[in-house]
């Protein structure tokens, strides 16, 4: 593992990507992304991005330029900046002829789902005119990070792209001893709500991501939860539970052990079994459900392709619906009937 102390090895990143189309409109959440960076400093330990083709399809462009051997290992501890991205956008969308515009992506632009577009200033100033051009051109915009109290230094930005700008941050628990183990570098939840909070009086969109809500969440951690991100008048709050499958999750009880989060750690491993991840999963979608209903939230449930196969057929369907529905949002379209979710089937004792 690499050395939490060690600084982060930081350079400009030579790609020539600029727009790219993305995969994440299957969440509702956009038809194109804008990465401001190759390489996170946050390093969560739960992060899929060092998997996925733009880090490793690059791993001697990362040795020779940030001296990476493990572009796993060593996520959290390189960063290769896109300066001069906005400009570079600005030109392209001015050329660009054809827009994609899915059902379930609206067209939207996600800045940027593979790095924290405010994890430090220098990612913040190229956010920053990457957002000021998308709202030129007219392209709604959603942007993610850890960090909104660091977006509120562009918050001129935001006003002036109005409806065309979301801002949200991922909130998967406010237990921040739980969270700063999975996330070791991020900000903890107070302080991401706090500057949701800040966007939202100043009349910036907002949306939140419950993702993924931890095995250690009672349905009252849940409520609490919801409460407080009611605070920041969310246009739309996102749940997922976790997904044990994959590397990231041996990862992720790696880290929960080292922060010595025991309790954290055995719920996480009693996920291993199947029948408890889908009872996990399943419960954590109906409290959310439930409580941000009763709460008057505007929920939009990610349930699991997986999980669905695993579930009853009159749960299944219900949790299909969730897939196929559009989010809440404002700028979104609403389609009938496949907008309608229908209610979550009563059962039986
Ligand atoms: S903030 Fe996002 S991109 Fe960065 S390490 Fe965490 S999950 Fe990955």
């Amino acid at each position: 593992m690499s050395n939490p102390h060690e600084e982060v090895r930081t350079s400009e990143d030579p790609t020539k990507a600029i727009l790219s189309e993305s995969g994440l409109n299957s969440k509702h959440l956009c038809d194109y992304v804008v990465n401001v960076a190759t390489g996170c400093r946050h390093g969560c330990k739960f992060c899929y991005v060092p998997s996925t083709p733009n880090i490793r399809a690059r791993p001697d462009m990362l040795k020779n330029k940030v001296g990476v051997n493990n572009t796993q290992k060593e996520w959290g501890k390189y960063v290769l900046y896109r300066t001069g991205l906005g400009d570079r956008l600005d030109e392209h969308l001015e050329n660009k002829r054809t827009w994609r515009e899915t059902r379930r992506g609206q067209g939207v632009v996600g800045v940027s789902f593979s790095t924290d577009c405010y994890m430090d200033g220098k990612a913040g100033e190229i956010t920053r005119n990457v957002v000021e051009t998308l709202s030129k051109h007219e392209k709604y915009t959603r942007v993610l990070t850890r960090n909104p109290i660091l977006a509120l230094q562009d918050i001129d930005v935001f006003e002036e792209a109005g409806e065309y700008v979301t801002i949200g941050s991922s909130i998967p628990s406010m237990k921040s001893d739980e969270v700063g183990a999975i996330e070791p570098n991020a900000p903890a939840p107070e302080h991401r709500l706090r500057g949701l909070k800040e966007f939202d009086k100043h009349g910036v969109q907002t949306f939140v991501s419950m993702s993924p809500t931890y095995p250690t969440q009672s349905k009252s951690d849940l409520r609490s939860q919801l409460e407080r991100i009611a605070e920041c008048n969310p246009a739309v709050v996102f749940h997922e539970p976790i997904n044990p499958r994959g590397g990231n999750f041996e990862m992720t009880v790696q880290a929960a052990r080292d922060a010595g989060e025991d309790e954290l750690v055995t719920e996480l491993k009693r996920l291993s079994d199947r029948d408890n991840w889908v009872e996990y999963a399943t419960k954590h979608l109906r409290w959310v459900h439930e409580i941000g209903t009763e709460l008057g939230l505007p929920i939009h449930l990610w349930p699991d392709k997986q999980l669905i196969k695993h579930v009853s057929e009159e749960e299944a369907v219900w949790l299909q619906s969730w897939r196929d529905r559009q989010s809440p949002e404002e700028f979104a379209e609403r389609e009938m009937p496949s907008n309608t979710v229908p209610s979550y089937p009563v059962e039986s004792d």
